[in-house]
């Protein structure tokens, strides 16, 4: 009846478009779920996705959720994700791309590591998105979560503004692992909130790669293809 009540004066809206939810929904309306433009590249070995990122490290899979467009439903939800104290935007659109993953090869994945965040951005945020949407995942999927691995070294400065030349050699190597053993001859899922540019991902591959006979997969909530 409280909720009721909180929700008579401040109703709940959805993250993605802003609508107000049913009593049955949660975070995201009925809406969003059916429309929100999934990539179905896990269908696709050779997707747009892959393409970007194939030659520039050694990887077993790529996909995306959905497919990031300006000033859409997806962007919205994840600038809920980022900066509006959202976290259960995360690991709701995670739980469904797990599910959207069952009976694919990165279902039989042993780890999910989710992207690093450098840790005072995190403790400014509260949370690191990128280990929400895993969250989901694991809890889809039935595989482990492991944020302990994959580490940032050092802040990186804004980077908005620069070129992607400048970008890569920015980010080029900030990520590295606390442990080499614990994953070898282990398939690992490399998971990020979105994917643009492929820098940071490649960033984290060189440093997951150190790892002897690993089989990685890249899976981001987003793709923004260019
Ligand atoms: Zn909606």
């Amino acid at each position: 009846m409280i909720k009721d009540l909180i929700s008579l004066f401040y109703p709940e809206v959805c993250a993605a478009c802003g609508n107000s939810l049913f009593k049955h929904e949660e975070v995201i309306c009925t809406q969003c779920y059916v429309h929100l433009p999934k990539s179905n590249y896990h269908k696709d070995p050779n997707n747009p996705l892959h393409k970007v990122l194939v030659g520039r490290f050694p990887f077993q899979g790529a996909t995306s959720f959905y497919l990031f467009n300006k000033k859409s439903r997806v962007q919205k939800l994840l600038h809920e994700l980022k900066y509006k104290n959202n976290p259960e935007v995360g690991v709701l659109t995670g739980k469904w791309f797990g599910e959207e993953l069952k009976d694919t090869a990165f279902s039989k994945a042993d780890v999910l590591l989710p992207v690093p965040l450098h840790p005072s951005k995190q403790q400014q945020r509260g949370y690191n998105q990128s280990g929400k949407i895993a969250e989901g995942m694991s809890s889809s999927l039935g595989i482990q979560l492991e944020e302990n691995l994959l580490y940032r070294r050092t802040a990186t400065k804004t980077q908005t503004k620069k070129d992607k030349g400048d970008r890569w050699q920015n980010v080029e190597d900030i990520f590295d692992i606390h442990d080499q053993k614990k994953y070898e001859g282990k398939r690992v899922i490399l998971i990020d909130d979105v994917i643009t540019t492929g820098a940071t991902i490649e960033a984290c591959a060189n440093a997951l790669l150190k790892i002897n006979n690993v089989e990685l997969y890249i899976a981001s909530l987003a793709f923004a293809d260019q």
